[in-house]
């Protein structure tokens, strides 16, 4: 592949590239990558890739990143009352013990394998 320019990664009507494509840096308004999104409570919610930004490298392919509008992003999904339960489920079975069964307060070391009494009782 020969090494793209700066210049050749400027086509906003997607001529060259299928779809409208920007330098890096260069993304215009309203677009963001999936971790842009993100940061923002957002997820691209089934839309189809916006444009894509590539910036040039040496030797290899350009580095590619995909942006989605803004406008039709959707706020990523709160947690259910279900998964809320499952995970404090999780969690309690981290902390307790398998060899005294008693919630230790904190996650039992996998090194261990049971609470800090259980492994040094004479201590
Ligand atoms: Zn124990």
């Amino acid at each position: 592949m020969t090494r793209l320019t700066l210049a050749d990664c400027f086509d906003p009507t997607g001529e060259r590239f299928g779809i409208p494509t920007y330098p890096w840096t260069y993304a215009p308004d309203g677009l963001a990558t999936r971790r842009q999104l993100r940061a923002r409570g957002l997820r691209p919610g089934g839309q189809d890739i916006a444009a894509q930004l590539l910036r040039p490298r040496r030797r290899r392919g350009p580095l590619t990143a995909y942006l989605y509008r803004i406008d039709r992003a959707k706020p990523v999904r709160a947690m259910t009352l279900a998964k809320r339960a499952a995970l404090a489920k999780a969690n309690t079975a981290r902390r307790t013990c398998p060899e005294c069964r008693r919630d230790a307060g904190y996650a039992i070391p996998t090194s261990l394998g049971m609470c800090t009494p259980c492994a040094y009782p004479e201590e």
